[in-house]
């Protein structure tokens, strides 16, 4: 057990739907870093991005149903609890609002988001406000040059202790097992009403199905394959 402050890492996403890459990372920040718990945190409305496929409530659903049985990951529902676009910014104002000082906080980003991290909002604050906790993701690198490098470089470091000394700005590669499964390659599998038991948890595969998510199952006249 690290010594220390406590830390408690959030991982926000559109989750649509969540998926195994999500889950191994999520598990993986956690042991690597210590964690207290990850919380997952799905956006309402995403900024930067089209809007969801899943409505809100369902992304919910499987995010609760994948996370089932693990005690130290868990869902936080707060962007969906506010109006308007989830800006990163003001959840970890509120984050921090709740868990004050004394606790280290790490928000988690892959490394697709970190390229674009320069269009969000305030993205400045964002190492005043937590550490902020890399993933890699096979395809994208760390931008070596540029005003995001030029934040996030002086920030580095490799020693995890550092994510406890201190409740915010540093910034720490994760080095989890990248697995190349992303929301979008999920939505394109099911669109063609083809499997997707094992890109993601079985509970979620069953919910998808049983909702007709994604496409899946909704061409009258031929039922989706039941796994
Ligand atoms: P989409 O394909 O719809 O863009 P996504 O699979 O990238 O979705 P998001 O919900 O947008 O998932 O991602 C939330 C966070 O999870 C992002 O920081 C993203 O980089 C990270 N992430 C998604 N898939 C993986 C994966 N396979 N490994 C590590 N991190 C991932």
């Amino acid at each position: 057990m690290t010594t220390g402050l406590p830390l408690v890492a959030c991982f926000g996403g559109t989750f649509d739907p969540v998926h195994n890459g999500h889950l191994q990372a999520a598990e993986e920040v956690r042991e690597r870093a210590d964690c207290l718990e990850v919380r997952l945190i799905p956006c309402h409305i995403p900024p930067h991005r089209m809007t969801p496929a899943a409505p809100a409530a369902a992304r919910l659903a499987m995010l609760e149903l994948a996370l089932a049985g693990s005690p130290r990951l868990r869902v936080d529902a707060r962007e969906l609890q506010r109006e308007g676009p989830s800006y990163t910014v003001d959840t970890l104002v509120s984050l921090r609002e709740e868990l004050g000082e004394g606790v280290a906080l790490g928000w988690v980003l892959g490394a697709d988001a970190v390229a674009g991290l320069d269009s969000w909002r305030d993205w400045q604050r964002l190492p005043e406000l937590a550490h902020l906790l890399l993933l890699d993701r096979p395809g994208y690198t760390l931008p070596k040059r540029g005003a995001v490098a030029e934040l996030l470089t002086p920030r580095l470091t490799t020693v995890m202790a550092d994510l406890h000394a201190q409740p915010a700005g540093k910034v720490w590669c994760v080095g989890q097992t990248p697995l190349a499964v992303s929301a979008t390659a999920v939505r394109e599998v099911l669109a063609e009403r083809r499997s997707a038991a094992h890109l993601l948890p079985l509970r979620v595969w069953a919910y998808i199905k049983q909702q007709q998510l994604y496409g899946y199952g909704s061409v009258p006249g031929r039922e989706a394959e039941s796994e």
